[in-house]
C-alpha cells in the first residue's frame, strides 16, 4: 500500500479494492494510462490561509473588468445558487435546471460587459487562483512520460488556460474541454461557444465530436480526478475502459456529503489542499515509486 494512502485526509469505501485496481494499472503500464481531470476546486485549490479561493467565473467576477453593479449581481447569483449545487438533500433532477439557471444568468451577465480578451491574461495575473500544492510535479511528470491529461471544466476556458499558462504547466499533453467565449472582431466578449458544459452534464455527449477520444482508445487506464458528484461521468466516453481509479476532493459540507463522496469515488480526500495522494498514484503507475 501506498504509505500516502494513510494520510488523514484520506479516506476509501474498500482500500482492498483500491489496491486491486493501482496494481492492475501499473502492471499495463504508463503508456496505457490517460488522467481525465476537474479544474476548479480539483486542480485548483479551495481555500488558503481559510479564505475561498476563486473558480474560473470568480477571477472574471472579482476583477476589473466587472463594473460593480454588475459584481453585485454576479454575488447574488453565487450566494443564490452555490449552496444549491453543493446541497446533498436535493437530488440531481432537481438540482439541474438550476445550474443551468446559473450558468446561463452569468453568461449573459458577463457578455453584457463587453470583456476584452487582451485584458484576460492581467484579470489571472491579478487574482488570487491558485493551483494545488503539488501541481509542478503533477503536470511535468504527466508530460515528460506522454501522459494525456484531459482537463473537462464547467468553468471558463480562455481562464482557465491562462491559469494554467501563467504556472507554466500547459504542456502539450494537455487538453481542454470547457466553456470557451467567442469574442468579436474587434476582441470583445459577444457569446459562448457551443453547447453549455454545466456540472451535470459532462459526460461523451459534449465530447463525441472532438475526435480527442479517437486518439485515446488505445489508453484504456484512467485515473479521474474531480471534487463534484457531477465529475464521476467525465470518463463516460472513453471506450472499453479496462480500469478507473477515482479520486474525489470533499472540500465543503463535509459531514453531510461524505457517505455519498464515499459511496461514488474510490478514493475520498477530505480538505486536502494538495496533490500529494494523487502525486504518490502516479509515480507508483509510472514505476518511479
Ligand atoms: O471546473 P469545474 O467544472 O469544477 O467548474 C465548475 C465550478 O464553477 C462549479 O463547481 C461552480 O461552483 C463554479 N461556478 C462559479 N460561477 C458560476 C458558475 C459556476 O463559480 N457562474
Ligand atoms: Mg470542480
Amino acid at each position: 500500500m501506498l504509505p500516502e494512502l494513510s494520510n488523514p485526509s484520506v479516506c476509501m469505501r474498500d482500500p482492498k479494492r483500491v489496491q486491486e485496481i493501482l496494481e492492475s494499472m501499473q502492471k499495463a503500464g504508463s503508456n496505457t494510462l490517460q488522467v481525465i481531470s476537474d479544474f476548479d476546486m480539483t486542480l485548483t485549490r479551495f481555500a488558503y490561509n481559510g479564505k475561498r479561493c476563486p473558480t474560473c467565473h470568480n477571477i472574471l467576477d472579482n476583477s476589473k473588468l466587472i463594473s460593480d453593479d454588475c459584481k453585485e449581481k454576479l454575488k447574488n447569483l453565487l450566494d443564490t445558487y452555490y449552496p444549491i449545487e453543493i446541497d446533498s438533500t436535493r437530488s440531481v433532477d432537481e438540482k439541474l435546471p438550476l445550474m443551468v439557471e446559473w450558468w446561463t444568468r452569468a453568461h449573459d451577465l458577463l457578455v453584457e460587459q463587453r470583456i476584452k480578451k487582451d485584458l484576460l491574461a492581467s484579470a489571472v495575473r491579478e487574482s488570487e487562483a491558485m493551483l494545488r500544492d503539488g501541481y509542478q510535479l503533477f503536470f511535468d511528470h504527466l508530460y515528460e512520460h506522454s501522459i494525456p491529461l484531459l482537463i473537462f471544466s464547467a468553468g471558463i476556458g480562455d481562464i482557465l488556460e491562462e491559469v494554467i499558462r501563467q504556472a507554466g504547466v500547459f504542456h502539450p499533453n494537455v487538453k481542454v474541454f470547457s466553456n470557451y467565449m467567442d469574442f468579436d472582431e474587434s476582441g470583445v466578449l459577444k457569446a459562448f461557444k457551443g453547447e453549455l458544459i454545466h456540472i451535470y452534464n459532462k459526460r461523451e455527449g459534449a465530447l463525441l465530436n472532438t475526435g480527442h477520444f479517437q486518439e485515446l482508445r488505445t489508453r484504456p487506464n484512467v485515473l479521474l480526478l474531480g471534487d463534484s458528484l457531477g465529475d464521476l461521468t467525465m470518463a463516460d466516453g472513453v471506450q472499453d475502459i479496462e480500469n478507473i481509479l477515482k479520486i474525489g476532493f470533499l472540500n465543503d459540507k463535509v459531514e453531510e456529503r461524505k457517505q455519498s463522496y464515499m459511496d461514488s469515488y474510490d478514493i475520498v480526500l477530505i480538505k486536502d489542499e494538495t496533490l500529494e495522494v494523487s502525486n504518490a498514484i502516479m509515480l507508483y503507475l509510472t514505476g518511479n515509486k
